[in-house]
């Protein structure tokens, strides 16, 4: 019998073998059958979400048990989702639906003021795998034409939203005798794996379903209908409706089915800055590594912050430019290299920025971190000469360099370190 698709025990392979293709997709899976019980011991697949479905619901027409996920992979445009999850018993008082129902409000209300998107419950696809024990469900927010640049961006965007005060009020449940946010704010890290529908956990039998409260319209969304899926009707006759519902539901529950036709990415950062520019005239055509929405055009002084985030083992690259004129002030917002010369080590999670001082000609480190390095700058760092010269020219600085301004500034940043 021909192979369905190439098993891969590394991700990276998996990656390998996608390569460039955008309609390659990467989907890990727990083997029903495995010595190990842990993450190690996943698999992995690369190949088209037509071709993943088509086994995929034969799996689940037999009754196979399924433990697939998707691989959210890092630095790849994806949709707003979220992962909820809490113990019913000691959560007796909460009620799920109406938490949930406030979840979606207040993410709209916030998808509208930050971006001008105008969006409801009908665009939220709800998942559930609840059981008598624990309250489970995911949501993907499928707003046509809409998507995140990349999960680090729909995590800075949940972040904020769970700043909200009365956010934090309403959307709080009981955990370990603690209080805490009904949203898993650790789901938006790179190459993250998140379940797929009708899938279960490894052990488990709560597959992941459309939820009775759902009120997503699937009318919005494309979805293929290949000549397989034609001949499937012969196959499997009048089952084909139920099937074909669960294929509806199937693509729209993929946080990574992002169509390059007609989505437009929210650049985050100047959007925020910009809030007046209408979505479809900030279009960003395809997604490259060095995604630069600035009007700052001293090449010289990217390259130079490039050069400090490149190294062997971690090649970052910058994920946004914003120039401050007023401060005269250049923030560098890092991807890909998560080093933190406070801690003097790749953060886990948060990400990094470079703060470019023009006037004072150096370049600090900072971190979006908001706890250990909240108040942390690194020491400045002095932006080369050449560099300056072409900040100079591009009258970017104008006045004369101040020697003893910059021993200030380094006095005070150490001082400020030994304090903290
Ligand atoms: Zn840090």
């Amino acid at each position: 019998m021909e192979k369905p698709w190439n098993i891969h025990h590394k991700q990276d392979d998996a990656f390998t073998e996608a390569g460039d293709d955008p309609n390659i997709h990467i989907f890990a899976v727990e083997p029903v059958i495995s010595l190990q019980n842990n993450r190690s011991g996943r698999k992995f697949i690369a190949c088209t979400y037509e071709k993943f479905w088509w086994e995929y619901q034969k799996m689940m027409k037999n009754n196979w048990p399924r433990h697939f996920y998707e691989v959210i992979r890092e630095n790849k445009p994806c949709h707003l989702y979220f992962d909820l999850e809490f113990l019913k018993e000691s959560n007796t008082e909460v009620d799920a639906n109406k938490i949930v129902d406030d979840l979606i409000c207040f993410s709209c209300n916030k998808l509208e003021s930050d971006f001008g998107i105008v969006c409801s419950e009908w665009n939220v696809l709800r998942l559930d795998s609840s059981t008598s024990e624990k309250f489970s469900q995911h949501l993907i927010f499928r707003i046509p034409g809409i998507a995140f640049r990349s999960n680090f961006e729909v995590g800075d965007f949940v972040e904020e939203l769970c700043e909200n005060p009365e956010f934090r009020h309403r959307l709080t449940i009981h955990s370990g005798g603690q209080d805490k946010l009904i949203v898993d704010k650790a789901v938006y890290t790179k190459n993250r794996h998140f379940r797929l529908f009708q899938s279960c956990k490894k052990g488990k039998e709560a597959l992941l379903l459309r939820s009775d409260h759902c009120k997503f319209e699937f009318d919005t969304l494309h979805v293929p209908l290949s000549q397989e899926m034609a001949q499937s009707n012969k196959i499997f006759g009048p089952e084909l409706s139920q099937c074909g519902n669960n294929k509806s539901i199937f693509y729209a529950s993929l946080i990574c089915n992002v169509d390059d036709t007609d989505i437009y990415l929210i650049p985050f950062e100047i959007k925020k800055r910009t809030p007046n520019v209408p979505i479809s005239s900030g279009r960003v055509p395809s997604f490259t590594h060095d995604s630069f929405y600035s009007d700052f055009d001293c090449l010289e002084l990217n390259d130079y912050v490039k050069s400090l985030i490149q190294t062997n083992d971690t090649p970052g690259h910058i994920g946004s430019i914003e120039y401050d004129a007023e401060e005269n002030t250049v923030k560098y917002s890092i991807r890909g290299n998560r080093y933190c010369r406070n801690i003097g080590r790749q953060h886990k999670s948060n990400n990094v920025y470079y703060l470019a001082y023009l006037d004072q000609r150096v370049i600090i480190q900072r971190c979006y971190d908001r706890q250990s390095c909240r108040d942390f700058f690194s020491l400045p760092i002095r932006i080369p000469k050449n560099v300056v010269r072409c900040l100079e020219e591009g009258m970017y600085i104008t006045d004369v360099p101040n020697e003893d301004l910059l021993d200030h500034i380094e006095n005070e940043i150490k001082q400020e370190n030994n304090d903290s």
